[in-house]
């Protein structure tokens, strides 16, 4: 399905505009005001209809998901990127899934006002992704140890039918159903008028009324006039607390990562120690590595899977100990595209991309629990060069090409 594209009118001028799917922060082109799209849970779009006019729409939602799915398996990590819609009412009178409508048309926010009869989803979105789930791991060497889905975007499409003697798609006027039982009447299934609506807020610092900062699709906004981070949430902008690691280096991005303070069970893991043991560093263990505190270190922008589990090994695996300082670098920042609780979620696969030998650890994996306590955000430099993003001494490296190609994931 790929790229999802919104039409939009501007909250303040009304101007039109489109937005991509993981827009955020709204700039218009007119009135030039800036507001930051909020939706409770995820945010629901609906498709445009070409129904011939005396006809009651009705709309049957899909779920939609986009993400990354790792499984920890007897011979290593394997990695899939998946994108997929699927009913979110079980019918077999409508299609299965949107298929590739929404790639061709743009869709538009559910609004309370937005007209027809919209279904109601009964399908809870966990059972669709466990029937994806048990699907794809047909394909999988038996037994998974572990499984994880990062980076998801999550949301409900709902796409237009009307009923005659069959179901007719109201995007193409054609029927998808075979005939209709008598009696049929789709208003019996759960539904009515749609709710839930998107939140515009105003782009100002709480803190001082600045215009805060971020890339269209930022998480954190950040504001350079009072050197504080934001986090959107359904009840405004919250401070975050954030940190640096200050670089001498000319031609610098700064790159967020978040740094997390995890309680481990089911395996050994607080200090420094405990690391190089797990990760079977080949470094003789000193003893104030025993009181050298462990982090995990996660990444807070979007990769593709293979880059992504390569970075928050490394960092991880260098446990950076520099001192930090809070504030605001005058060059470039690289916005937060992954937020803290998808950073969360990877922290157990973190852990299984170092520790060694994995043939005798994996096993260990369905028994450990990572709970986190407390975590930062904290930008590191990045040294840029022709074609690469590097931290030479953390042995990071990131190919711009990709960088550029993560922005739809
Ligand atoms: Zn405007
Ligand atoms: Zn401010």
């Amino acid at each position: 399905m790929s790229d999802i594209l919104i039409e939009h009118q501007c909250p303040q001028c009304g101007a039109p505009a489109i937005l991509k799917e993981t827009d955020r922060l709204f700039a218009c082109e007119f009135c030039r005001v800036k507001s930051y799209l909020l939706q409770k849970e995820f945010f629901r779009y609906m498709l445009p209809n070409s129904a011939p006019k005396n006809k009651d729409l009705l709309f049957f939602p899909y779920w939609r998901f986009k993400g990354m799915i790792f499984s920890c398996v007897e011979d290593g990590i394997k990695h899939r990127f998946i994108d997929f819609s699927h009913q979110a009412v079980e019918s077999s009178y409508f299609p299965i899934s949107v298929g590739l409508r929404s790639q061709a048309l743009k869709l538009n926010f559910v609004t309370p006002e937005s007209k027809g009869y919209f279904l109601k989803p009964t399908q809870p979105f966990n059972n669709v992704m466990n029937i994806f789930n048990h699907r794809y791991n047909i394909s999988l060497p038996n037994p998974v140890f572990h499984q994880s889905h990062i980076g998801e975007t999550l949301s409900l499409i709902y796409s237009p039918f009307y009923a005659n003697d069959k179901i007719f798609d109201a995007i193409l006027n054609k029927p998808v159903s075979p005939v209709l039982p008598d009696g049929f009447d789709a208003t019996l299934l759960q539904g009515g008028r749609p709710h839930g609506r998107i939140n515009f807020i105003p782009t100002l610092c709480p803190n001082c009324g600045w215009d805060l900062e971020g890339r269209r699709d930022a998480l954190v906004l950040n504001c350079k006039n009072c050197n504080s981070v934001w986090r959107p949430t359904a009840n405004g902008f919250k401070k975050l607390k954030f940190a640096i690691l200050p670089a001498k280096e000319e031609n610098i991005i700064y790159f967020p990562f978040w740094r997390i303070k995890a309680d481990v069970t089911g395996i050994t893991l607080s200090s420094y120690a405990d690391l190089v043991r797990i990760a079977n560093i080949p470094k003789a263990i000193k003893k104030k590595w025993e009181d050298v505190e462990f982090r995990f270190w996660a990444l807070g922008f979007k990769v593709r899977p293979q880059v992504f589990l390569r970075l928050a090994r490394s960092i991880t695996l260098a446990q950076p100990q520099e001192k930090l300082v809070r504030e605001l670098p005058d060059t470039r920042l690289h916005p937060v595209t992954l937020p803290i609780e998808e950073a969360i979620e990877s922290l157990t696969l973190n852990l299984a991309s170092f520790m060694k030998p994995q043939k005798d650890l994996f096993p260990k994996l369905r028994d450990i629990r990572i709970k986190p306590k407390s975590y930062l955000l904290v930008y590191m430099p990045f040294i840029e060069q022709h074609h690469e993003l590097i931290h030479p001494e953390f042995h990071l490296g990131i190919n711009k090409n990709q960088l550029e190609l993560a922005s739809n994931l």
